[in-house]
């Protein structure tokens, strides 16, 4: 049976060059190694996504020639109501409550009244990094009412894991983290609960995504521990994809999605071919077509 990854953006904006990095990693190491791609749409923050960047994004997918072994790209547009479409988090409410009525059953998460701020405020942290919850709330004993937020109890200790391009890691979730939150104030499902939820409903047996992400690794395991999930999983963080002079590149420096590119004339196989070479895939900026991916990992 082949193993299973996933292609899981956020449609908070257009599709740009960090997510085609992204995605020749995942179809290039799936097709190379004979395992199959889900494309999953993770919408969990109601506030920031849009249809209308989901719509985007799936169309730029199809167009660069990314076709999902699972939740197909193409069938979305096209399908009638009730065929398949995009795994979305958007409906996974319950799947989500479920698994937090188990976890609260075991006792092993509370309500937290904390606001972003007061945790910001009162704990010394470097700007950029994140700051550790100091567990005001773990043993307050608040009731459900006083707040939708839910923390999950971390407990100390070191999680090993070995990166396939990384090598061997080891992380301390509850010194970098401390208990996580799941659901927030405003009642949406935080990313590291809903990914780790997913991952283990989808059979997802390997995570290939970029080294931004690598810090969440150890907590998403411990998660997915206290979750009961005994699937194998592995994990494999790609470097992001820097400018040409060394800068990293987002969404925030504006630089131009796909969209804006497909509109000014590119093609599929030079954007291929510039992310390739800008993730240090390539040598030099070349044409590169969908069927060379997996050549790319051999
Ligand atoms: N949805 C996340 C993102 O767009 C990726 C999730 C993951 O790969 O764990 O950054």
């Amino acid at each position: 049976m082949a193993w299973r990854t996933r292609f899981a953006p956020a449609p908070t904006g257009y599709l740009h060059l960090g997510h085609i990095v992204n995605a020749i990693h995942v179809w290039g190491i799936a097709r190379a190694f004979g395992g199959e791609v889900l494309l999953r749409i993770e919408d969990h923050d109601r506030t920031r996504c849009r249809r209308e960047y989901e719509d985007a994004l799936l169309d730029d997918l199809d167009w660069l020639g990314f076709v999902p072994d699972i939740g197909r790209t193409d069938s979305f547009r096209a399908a009638p109501h009730g065929q398949p479409h995009p795994q979305r988090q958007s409906e996974n409410e319950a799947r989500y409550a479920a698994v937090l009525a188990a976890l609260s059953a075991r006792d092993l998460t509370y309500v937290c009244t904390c606001t972003r701020r007061d945790v910001a405020r009162h704990v010394p942290h470097a700007a950029g990094e994140e700051p550790r919850y100091p567990g005001t709330c773990r043993d307050a004993r608040h009731t459900a009412g006083e707040s939708l937020a839910r923390r999950v109890r971390m407990v100390d200790g070191v999680i090993p894991f070995d990166d396939r391009r990384l090598g061997p890691m080891r992380q301390s979730p509850a010194a970098q983290c401390g208990d996580l939150l799941v659901r927030d104030r405003h009642g949406q499902w935080t990313y590291q609960f809903a990914v780790v939820v997913d991952d283990m409903a989808h059979d997802i047996d390997v995570v290939i995504r970029g080294e931004d992400l690598l810090a969440s690794t150890g907590r998403q395991l411990r998660l997915a521990a206290l979750l009961g999930r005994e699937r194998p999983l592995q994990w494999w963080h790609h470097p992001l994809l820097v400018h040409a002079d060394g800068r990293k590149l987002s969404k925030a420096n504006h630089d131009t999605s796909i969209r804006e590119r497909r509109a000014a004339g590119a093609y599929a196989e030079a954007l291929l071919g510039e992310a390739a070479f800008l993730a240090g895939l390539l040598p030099a900026a070349r044409d590169l077509s969908i069927d060379e991916l997996p050549a790319l990992f051999r």
